[in-house]
């Protein structure tokens, strides 16, 4: 049975990303996650060769960077929960940092599946809330790489207004008491951790 979440404004990264790219067209999955704890579903074993693939690329470029004689930043000390425009608090983990020196910092992603828009837009995302905070004196890039060596870059000056407007809306939809449509179907319903139990429309 599901309980209320304490904080109800708080947003994972990746929810945001799927609901702008359009990949996630289901809401209500992603407004009962910011509003509800549960018993999710178990993963799926396809996910198993998904994270190690993706531990043996952070792995390399962990090395690579050790290499050039820095010390990468990896895990927790990566996260963050950012205050976005009073409306929610943003929270997420990129892969790794590279304080390149005292100008430069350089967010890594790295991606073993296909190439989705969600990706870039995760990035645009890291870039915002850590470039309006944690390294707002930095020049601050990010590159998603993926496991067959394409490389994406970007800068904070890709961030738009526009995009933000878009970050708002979705941000707004997600934190409101008023549940949105669910959106039921095999593609939606397969990636998806919430049991049938929270969820009556679940398609198997
Ligand atoms: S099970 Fe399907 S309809 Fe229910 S929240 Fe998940 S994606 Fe939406």
């Amino acid at each position: 049975m599901a309980i209320r979440k304490e904080r109800e404004d708080y947003i994972w990264i990746t929810w945001l990303a799927k609901l702008l790219s359009g990949e996630t067209v289901c809401e209500w999955k992603y407004w009962f996650k910011t509003h509800y704890k549960y018993e999710k579903l178990p993963e799926d074993k396809n996910l198993i060769s998904w994270q190690t693939k993706h531990s043996r690329m952070l792995s390399e470029l962990k090395r690579k960077i050790l290499d050039l004689g820095r010390t990468p930043l990896v895990e927790d000390i990566n996260s963050f929960k950012y205050n976005f425009k009073d409306i929610c608090l943003i929270g997420g983990r990129p892969d790794l940092i590279d304080i390149v020196d005292d100008r430069e910092v350089t967010i890594y992603d790295c991606k073993t599946g296909n190439k989705n828009k969600s990706d870039s837009i995760q990035m645009l995302l890291y870039l915002f809330c850590l470039g309006e905070e944690r390294y707002r004196d930095k020049i601050l890039k990010g590159i998603l790489l993926y496991s067959d060596g394409y490389q994406l870059s970007f800068d904070k000056i890709d961030v738009s207004d526009d995009f933000l407007e878009d970050v708002s809306y979705f941000a707004k939809l997600l934190i409101t008491h008023t549940s949105p449509l669910k959106s039921p179907s095999t593609d939606e319903c397969r990636f998806c951790d919430i049991p049938k139990s929270e969820c009556e429309e679940r398609t198997e």
